[in-house]
């Protein structure tokens, strides 16, 4: 993590979050939440469904504004009623089911909308329409196509190259795995993962998936009953088997199988996250044990 007060992007200072507040309905969302991002980081948030991670990430470009404490985005407080197109434009934010919300005749329409709404000249729109349509692998037939003739997984890069072509620097996803099967999942957070390296764009994502957090997230925090409860390293988050099961949460299934194996191989190291770090730890031993066995 690059904690820098220099790379400090957004800062949430003692957040709380009450949804009909002063009704009967009151459902108090966020508890008193003190949290730094940094650029460049990729940030996983987890937790049990109603911990208060959609409403997190909608205080992030200012969609939601705290009833308490406040958000700064670059110094800017989100309450501040003249930066609210500049901050939309810093920090974008793709929906659960962005994949539904697309809505204009074609791919290349819906691409461009948000383009058209800020006045970018036409002459620089088209560029960059198919930069972005690039960027998450949409071809040109693609474009000229109904969003309904896409497939969901395609939808889905739609969605986000709509929020992609304002060029954000921070972009906030709720749950992009939601509604794609596997190959669409695995294809999405390639791309992503693309766009964190190359673009050198900050990611912030809620994802449900321990196995997609553990091998894609560097920063992972954990809300629990609207607080967080957690917040480090992937491997710190996620070597704390103890407490995320006390939370209900789970680890990655991998991390579980060597934490098996460590039992009756205690040599192995058992903080293993990912497939294939599992893979070269559990080769490095074989390969250990056949060169020792060499010299018997
Ligand atoms: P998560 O994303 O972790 O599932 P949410 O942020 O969606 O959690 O919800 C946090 C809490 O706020 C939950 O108890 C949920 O029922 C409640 N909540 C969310 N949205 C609304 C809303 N629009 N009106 C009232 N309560 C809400």
């Amino acid at each position: 993590m690059n904690t820098d007060d220099t790379n400090k992007i957004i800062s949430l200072k003692n957040v709380s979050y009450t949804y009909a507040k002063n009704t009967p309905f009151a459902k108090k969302a966020l508890d008193d939440i003190n949290l730094d991002f940094y650029s460049n980081e990729y940030t996983a948030i987890i937790g049990a469904t109603g911990s208060g991670k959609s409403t997190l990430i909608q205080h992030l470009n200012g969609l939601l504004k705290p009833d308490q404490g406040e958000v700064l985005v670059n110094g800017i407080d989100t309450k501040d009623k003249k930066s609210q197109k500049d901050l939309r434009k810093k920090v974008g934010l793709v929906f659960q089911y962005a994949q539904y919300q697309l809505f204009e005749e074609t791919v290349y329409k819906d691409i461009e909308f948000g383009l058209i709404k800020r006045n970018i000249p036409e002459d620089q729109r088209k560029q960059r329409v198919l930069d972005t349509a690039k960027m998450v692998g949409l071809t040109q037939e693609n474009l000229n196509a109904s969003p309904y003739d896409l497939s969901g997984g395609q939808k889905k890069r739609a969605a986000i190259a709509g929020i992609l072509v304002l060029k954000p620097e921070i972009l906030v996803l709720d749950e992009p795995a939601a509604g794609l099967d596997p190959e669409g999942t695995r294809e999405l957070f390639s791309i992503i993962q693309n766009l964190h390296d190359n673009k050198e764009c900050t990611v912030i994502l809620v994802a449900h998936s321990m196995e997609l957090v553990a091998q894609y997230a560097k920063r992972v925090i954990v809300l629990h009953d609207s607080k967080v409860v957690m917040d480090g390293t992937r491997d710190e988050v996620f070597g704390n088997v103890e407490q995320l099961t006390k939370l209900g949460l789970d680890v990655p299934e991998v991390t579980k199988i060597m934490i098996k194996l460590k039992i009756s191989h205690p040599e192995l190291n058992d903080h293993i996250y990912t497939v294939s770090d599992a893979k070269e730890e559990i080769l490095k031993h074989i390969n250990l044990t056949k060169k020792s066995n060499q010299f018997k």
